[in-house]
């Protein structure tokens, strides 16, 4: 057996999972074609909806954040469709790629990492080019640590323009504000390692009205994420392909918890721990890369590595010395920054722990605070 140690764990997913989710998980297998998945899937697509604030259709996929990524983009485009592509990180990038694998033509509207992405380019850009079918967009860019403003992406997307909007909802849903009726949001993806509070191995995803008209016409070769299918087998309460039943034990467990605790109650308690977390950052003389905490993200905080420092070195030493598991930078951001989650089954503590590690850290890596 292998037996790693207890390690606060504040990777951005997959986030720690609480005790009572953990033995939920342990429940015998039952038969996926059977009365007990059916009731079991009927109830947490339902409370799925809740938590998504829609009345869309919405499937579980077995499959991490990305499988959700590819359903939106092969169930609802063709090859050759134009699509625009708004990014400002790693995980843009990844659903920009996704389009481009299937032939999909990519305009790739590019803005800093560490900044968000602007509306109003994107208006701009609808504007020169009518023949744009779908906007692909990150709604937490889980690599810069910044959330970007949906709300008025969505209203420039759809209310002005009527295109297909396709949402990377990974690291924000169940955990920041994200009404996915209320901003028609077409596509949404998300996942279950991260604000839902259970292991990697799920993800979901909505369909609007527009999404299913889309769908009807649309040819990029589908198999395994083939969304007519999970269509056709949830009317008789399964999926198509053999469902990882353990983790949706967990879910539903984290759905009831998330439910009974209610939503606001958990946007005002990731509110709560991102501002302590950047708080703390600044106390030990830190910066984020985050330049305005308007945008800072709620659920994953990325801070510069001071100038001279070696990054890599503090992280690994946080976690070998402190038993805090932090992450570094991804892609060109690799180096420069490392980041602290904060999304999910998170407490204060938790994070006073993290600070006080960190704090032991830095003048063994070199750092002296300002
Ligand atoms: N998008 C975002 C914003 C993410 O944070 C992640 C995971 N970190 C992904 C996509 C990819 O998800 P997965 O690793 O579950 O496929």
């Amino acid at each position: 057996m292998l037996n790693f140690p207890e390690q606060n764990l504040r990777t951005p997913g997959p986030t720690p999972i609480p005790d009572d989710i953990v033995e939920a998980m342990s429940r015998p297998m039952i038969n996926h074609r059977g009365p007990e998945f059916l009731e079991l899937l009927t109830r947490v697509t339902g409370q799925l909806k809740q938590v998504f604030m829609t009345a869309n259709d919405l499937y579980i996929l077995t499959a991490s954040g990305t499988g959700s990524l590819e359903a939106s983009i092969v169930n609802t485009l063709s090859p050759g469709d134009k699509v625009l592509s708004a990014t400002a990180g790693a995980f843009g990038d990844r659903f920009t790629d996704i389009a481009k694998a299937y032939g999909a033509e990519v305009e790739h509207l590019q803005f800093e990492w560490g900044s968000i992405v602007d509306p109003e380019a994107i208006r701009k850009s609808l504007s020169q080019d009518p023949q744009i079918k779908a906007v692909l967009v990150t709604h937490n860019e889980t690599s810069t640590g910044i959330t970007h403003p949906l709300a008025d992406v969505a209203s420039v997307v759809k209310g002005e323009f009527d295109k297909l909007l396709l949402v990377d909802a990974v690291s924000s849903l169940a955990c920041v504000p994200l009404p996915v009726d209320g901003w028609n949001c077409d596509l949404v993806g998300t996942a279950s390692q991260k604000g839902f509070m259970i292991p990697p191995g799920l993800a979901f995803i909505s369909i609007s009205e527009a999404g299913h008209e889309a769908q009807a016409s649309a040819t990029m070769p589908r198999f395994y994420f083939d969304l007519a299918e999970a269509q056709s087998y949830l009317e008789r309460g399964q999926t198509p392909w053999t469902p990882a039943i353990s983790a949706l034990y967990g879910l539903s467990l984290a759905l009831d918890k998330l439910l009974a605790e209610g939503l606001e109650n958990v946007y005002e308690r990731h509110t709560n721990i991102a501002q302590i977390t950047r708080d703390g950052v600044k106390n030990l003389g830190l910066e984020l890369l985050a330049q305005d905490d308007a945008y800072a993200s709620d659920t994953v905080t990325a801070i510069k590595i001071p100038e001279n420092i070696d990054g890599a070195k503090l992280v690994n030493m946080v976690r070998t010395e402190e038993n805090v598991v932090l992450a570094g930078g991804q892609g060109k951001l690799s180096g420069k920054i490392f980041r602290i989650g904060h999304m999910g089954a998170v407490t204060p503590a938790d994070i006073e722990e993290v600070m006080e590690a960190i704090k032991i850290v830095l003048p063994k890596v070199g750092f002296s605070a300002p």
